[in-house]
C-alpha cells in the first residue's frame, strides 16, 4: 500500500486503527506524515486519535455498522490497545488486511494464554515466565503450591498499569484478594526479586522479516511506567541480546505482523549474576518505546505503519542516548491537590522552563481533562552523551516536581 496511491476503490490509501488513545494518535501522526489518510474507530468523541484523524467512527468496538464503515474506508487496519474484542478484528479481517491478527491479539489479551505461549517459546528463547498457576475456581485457591507465595494475583483479562493485581503474602491474603478481584479468572505469579525491568520492541513484516529496536530499561512507580532509559550500559549487553532474541522468537512463533513489545524482569540468578524472566507482551507500540520518536532513525509508530502497509523494515538505528519521562495527570494538579479545571488559573506544568533545557522534546496527547495517574504525555530527552541526558533529565524532573 504505497503512500499517496489510490486504492482499487479510487480513494487515497487509508490506514485504520481500532482505538483512539495516545498510541492511536501517534500512529495516525506517523501515517499522515508519510502521506496516508487515516481512520479511527473509538466511541469517545474526544479521543486523542479521533481528534486528528481524517475519519473518526464513533461507535462501540463491536458495532457491526461501525466495523463495516471502517472496512469500507480503509485499505488495512491495526489496533492500538489489546482489549479491542478479537471477534471485531476477525470480522474486519474478512474484507481487509488486519495486523496484528485477531489470534495474536487474543493471546495478548489473556495472561494465561500469554504465559502458555511464553512457555512454548522457552525451548527456543531460553527465557521463561515467572512460576505461575491459573485460578479459575475458589477450590483451586487451596491447592496453590506454597512455592508461589508470596505472589501477585492478577486478573487474566483487562489489567493494565498495575490495575487488576494485588500482592499477597499468604493463603488468607490470597483468598481475600481473589474475592476483591471479583472471583474472575486470575493468574497467581510468584513474586520475583527484581533487579530491574526492561522491554523490547520488534517489528515484523508479513514476509516474516523482523527488526528489533534497542532494549529499553524501565522504572515503574506504583505499577505505572515512570522512566525509560535507552543508552549503552542501561541494560547489560549480554542480557539485552538475549531479550532481543527472545522477543523475535515470541513474534515468530505467533507469525506476528506489526509492532510487538515484550516486557522482561531482570532477576538475581542466585549465583551472583542476573537472569531474564519474560513478563507480558503488548500487541502494539508501547509506552516504553516512545523514546524512538526522537532518538532513533525510525519511530515505533513509523515501524507500525510500514509493517501494516507492507513497506520495507530496516533495522532501527539509535542516534542519541535517550531518557523518556512519562507525564501523568498528577502534574496538572496544584500543590493543594486541586484539579486544574477547579481553580481559576489552570495548572499548566512549566513547559517553557523544561523546553529551555537542551534536547527536550515534549509530546502531549491532547487529552481534554487531567486525572491523577492518567497518561497525558511524555518528555523525550536526547543529548550528545549519557551524562548530558542524565543532567537534563534531573533538571527537568526537578522543574516538574
Ligand atoms: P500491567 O499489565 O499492569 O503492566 P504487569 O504484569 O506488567 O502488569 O505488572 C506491573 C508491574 O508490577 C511490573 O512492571 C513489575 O514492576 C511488577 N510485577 C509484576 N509481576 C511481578 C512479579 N511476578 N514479581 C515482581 N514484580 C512484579
Ligand atoms: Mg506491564
Amino acid at each position: 500500500l504505497l503512500p499517496g496511491a489510490l486504492s482499487d476503490r479510487g480513494q487515497p490509501i487509508t490506514l485504520g486503527v481500532m482505538g483512539g488513545g495516545q498510541l492511536g494518535r501517534m500512529f495516525v501522526q506517523a501515517a499522515q506524515a508519510m502521506g496516508y489518510c487515516t481512520a479511527v474507530l473509538d466511541p469517545d468523541p474526544a479521543s486523542p486519535a479521533g481528534l486528528i484523524s481524517h475519519h473518526h467512527i464513533q461507535t462501540a468496538y463491536d458495532d457491526p455498522a461501525g466495523l463495516a464503515e471502517l472496512a469500507r474506508l480503509c485499505d488495512a487496519i491495526t489496533t492500538e490497545f489489546e482489549n479491542v474484542p478479537a471477534p471485531a478484528l476477525r470480522k474486519l479481517a474478512e474484507s481487509r488486511p488486519v495486523a496484528p491478527s485477531a489470534d495474536c491479539v487474543a493471546v495478548a489479551q489473556d495472561r494465561l494464554q500469554e504465559k502458555t505461549h511464553f512457555v512454548q517459546c522457552a525451548p527456543i528463547s531460553g527465557v521463561f515466565p515467572a512460576p505461575y498457576t491459573g485460578i479459575e475456581t475458589a477450590g483451586q485457591l487451596a491447592a496453590v503450591a506454597d512455592d508461589l507465595l508470596p505472589g501477585i494475583l492478577k486478573t487474566a483479562r483487562l489489567g493494565y498499569d498495575g490495575k487488576g493485581q494485588i500482592r499477597v503474602k499468604n493463603r488468607a491474603e490470597l483468598e481475600a484478594a481473589w474475592t476483591q478481584l471479583g472471583g474472575v479468572v486470575c493468574v497467581l505469579e510468584k513474586l520475583m526479586p527484581l533487579q530491574s525491568e526492561c522491554s523490547v520492541l520488534v517489528a515484523r513484516g508479513a514476509d516474516g522479516k523482523t527488526v528489533c529496536f534497542p532494549v529499553q530499561a524501565n522504572t515503574h512507580h506504583d505499577g505505572i511506567l515512570a522512566i525509560t532509559e535507552v543508552f549503552e550500559g542501561a541494560v547489560p549487553v549480554e542480557l539485552a541480546a538475549r531479550a532481543q532474541a527472545s522477543t523475535v522468537a515470541v513474534a515468530d512463533h505467533l507469525n506476528y505482523v506489526g509492532v510487538l513489545c515484550v516486557e522482561y524482569f531482570v532477576v538475581d540468578n542466585g549465583a551472583g549474576g542476573s537472569d531474564l524472566i519474560v513478563n507480558e507482551m503488548a500487541p502494539r507500540p508501547h509506552n516504553s518505546g516512545h523514546y524512538t520518536q526522537n532518538a532513533c532513525d525510525i519511530s515505533q509508530f513509523e515501524a507500525q505503519v510500514r509493517a501494516l502497509a507492507g513497506l520495507p523494515l530496516n533495522t532501527p538505528c539509535q542516534h542519541s542516548p535517550s531518557l523518556m519521562v512519562n507525564l501523568l495527570g498528577d502534574l496538572w494538579f496544584d500543590a493543594n491537590g486541586m484539579r486544574a479545571e477547579a481553580s481559576e488559573q489552570p495548572v499548566v506544568p512549566p513547559w517553557a522552563e523544561v523546553l529551555a533545557l537542551p534536547g527536550t522534546h515534549l509530546h502531549l496527547y491532547g487529552k481534554t481533562s487531567a486525572r491523577k495517574a492518567r497518561k497525558m504525555g511524555h518528555l523525550n530527552i536526547t543529548g550528545a552523551t549519557v551524562a548530558q541526558v542524565r543532567e537534563t533529565a534531573s533538571l527537568a524532573l526537578a522543574l516538574l516536581g
